[in-house]
Formats: C-alpha cells, structure tokens, sequence
C-alpha cells in the first residue's frame, strides 16, 4: 500500500439499511450521518433517491446538514435515476452496472453491448450535470476480468472520477482481490479505484484491505458490518486493521466507536454480539488465570490494542479458568484484601460455581462466596 490518503466511502445508511428488514427513521439517519462526519469519515453514501419520495426527502434532509462529509447516492444506470438524484442536492452519485455476464444474461437479460451504452447515456448525463460519479461495477469478482478491464477504462475515457470494485456475492478471498485491483490499476492507471466487499465468507474486511493493498484509493464500509446478507467490511474494523495490521492511519476518530456501534445496532435493531471484533463488549476480557495474570502484568502481554482506543473498558472475568491473580486483582476492586489460603480456598469454591453455573462469577455471587471469610470488612 502506497502512502496516498484513504478514502472511507460508508454505505451504512445505503447497503447498511438494504439489509433485510432493517428501516432507520430519518432522525436515525441523521444521527448516524452526523456521527459518521465527527469522527471523519470523508464520504457516506446516503441512500437510492430513485426508491421514491419518502428516500428522496431524507436524502434532501441529509445535505441541508451541510456536513463536511461528501454525500453519494446509488443510481442504476439510468438517467431517470440520476435526476432523482439531482433533485435532491447532492454532488456525487454512484452509477451501478451489472458487470458479470452472469447478471447481464440472467439478471438484465441484456448484453455486454448494452451495459456499454447504458454506461456512456448516463454517465454523459452525470457529467454534463457536473456530478462527481463513481461508477459501481456490480458483481465485478465475477465478470470477465478483460471486459471488466474494457468498463473501467470506458468510464474513465467518458469523465468518471473513480471505479467500485464490487465482491458483490462475497465470493473471492484476499489473494484474488488483491490479483484483480492490482491488474486493473495497472491496466487503466488514470482512474482512482474503490473495494466494495461483502462478509459471506467472513472475509469481507480482510478483502476490503487486500483491495487496498492492490491499489484501490477507496474502500466501502458499514458499522457493525451491516449490510445485504451476511453484511459489509466493518468500519471499525478496516480502521483499525489499517491501523494495526498495516500501520496505516485513515484520519477517522475510533474513540467512538463503541458509541456508534450502540446507535447503528440500536437503530437497526441489531444488537452488536459482545464478541464481535474491535467494538464487542467483551473482546477485551480476560478470564484464564494466565492471560489475566499477564494482561495485569502489562497489558501489552495480552491486547493487541488498548480497548480505550475505540471507547471499551478491559474486564477481568471470573470463571472456570481464572488463577489467584486475577481474583486477588478483583477483590482489591471490591475493597476486599485476602491473601493465601483463603484466596485459595475462594478460588476453588469460584471454579467450582463457575462450573456448575456454566457462566462466570457476577461482583454479588462473588462477595456471596466471600462473605464466610473472617477478614471480608477488611
Ligand atoms: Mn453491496
């Protein structure tokens, strides 16, 4: 990856709310959108104005926001569509075409011929209106890689400002993405390219970076990773990996993450797992007795990152695996000193309950266990 700037584009109140059964309110939206600029995402694709008045009112409420953040909207190839955009006040629109023949045989039932010239229509009509257009290569991992080339290098010719690289299915893993982008980037150097990658192998974070790396200057995300099926590259998740896995910084503010991933899972009505990686509740507790001994040692023994980075809180958990270390460390929380043989015998009698239980060991089982013992005031 080279040190040009990256370009967030999230899609969580376009592919976020196309997930089904997901409906944000427009006071959800604009909550989601102000929130999506604070912490700097430099683009949010806002929603289809070609859905209809209700869409097309929301999208006209989000631009009177007046956000430093550039709104884009999804538009079929079509100039119908992208006046419905127009109408609406934004500046830049996303202009999909299907791309694999697999779509334009069996979904368009068209041609390859057509796809071009519904391309140039529309993207003429998008540029003599003086739109920024990305176009969006719907279902591109799994389009003839020469036509595909062939589309990119049309857009460019006719004025486009950048290509979607869509794994619309979710379907390639990192090496292949990685393969394709750099091929088209080499192919049509002129056109700054964007990964637009879905979770369905659970890949769709690791495909969005492996894009990246393959020389696309954009990549889609949406918080939580909502999004159609199995959902999109998580923000939080790209933005972190950049920043961890690759040393690259993108700008965005993660120490509200959490934050935002309470509002997006609130809005959606799609509680965020406390497992789910860099904004789960609990990915940053420690129960084994030696990683709570180690993390309590020095929290860079056990944490990749520190949990304050993107708004979470270390817990030390009290299980079927926990040691003296981490239930000492505890009990000091609590105002409780014990030492040698009543630790030990507390630690038993927590593993134990731990065990029966199934579950770990609340703050009120705990002084439960530890109530008998002589120095509990202490
Ligand atoms: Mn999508």
């Amino acid at each position: 990856m080279d040190n040009k700037a990256i370009v967030i584009d999230d899609t969580t109140l376009r592919d976020g709310e196309q997930t089904a059964g997901v409906v944000f309110s427009l006071e959800e939206k604009k909550e989601i959108a102000r929130m999506l600029d604070a912490i700097g995402v430099g683009e949010i694709e806002c929603g289809i104005p070609a859905m209809g008045k209700t869409e097309q009112a929301s999208v006209g409420a989000l631009v009177e926001m007046g956000l430093k953040a550039r709104l884009i909207t999804w538009n079929r190839a079509t100039i119908g569509d992208i006046q419905a955009s127009l109408a609406c006040g934004v500046t830049a629109v996303d202009i999909s075409v299907s791309v694999s023949d697999i779509h334009i045989e069996h979904k368009l039932k068209k041609s390859r011929a057509w796809v071009r010239e519904q391309l140039k229509v529309a993207l003429g009509f998008a540029k003599e209106h003086n739109l920024y257009v990305c176009v969006g290569g719907e279902d591109a991992s799994r389009a003839d890689l020469a036509f595909l080339a062939e589309l990119v290098d049309l857009a460019r010719s006719l004025g486009a400002d950048r290509f979607r690289y869509c794994d619309t299915l979710g379907v390639l893993d990192p090496f292949a993405i990685y393969e394709q982008v750099r091929f088209l980037r080499q192919r049509v150097p002129g056109l700054d390219l964007e990964v637009h990658t879905h979770n369905d192998l659970g890949l769709a974070t690791a495909n969005a970076l492996a894009g990246l790396k393959g020389g696309a200057r954009f990549v889609n995300t949406t918080v939580n990773g909502l999004g159609e099926r199995a959902g999109n590259a998580a923000l939080e998740e790209v933005v972190m990996a950049l920043r961890h896995a690759c040393g690259i910084e993108t700008g965005i503010d993660s120490a509200r993450f959490v934050e935002l991933s309470h509002l997006v899972g609130a809005a959606s009505c799609r509680p965020v797992p406390e497992w789910k990686a860099v904004v789960g509740a609990r990915v940053f507790a420690h129960e084994s007795g030696l990683h709570a001994d180690g993390v309590l040692k020095s929290s860079r023994n056990y944490e990749g990152f520190d949990p304050a980075e993107v708004g979470l809180h270390r817990h030390i958990v009290l299980g079927k695996h926990s040691g003296s270390h981490g239930l000492g460390y505890r009990l000091r929380q609590l105002g409780i000193h014990l030492e040698g043989g009543e630790l030990d015998t507390l630690l038993d009698m927590v593993r134990d309950l731990a065990q029966r239980s199934k579950r770990p060991l609340d703050d009120a089982q705990l002084l439960r266990l530890c109530r008998p013992m002589h120095n509990l005031a202490s």
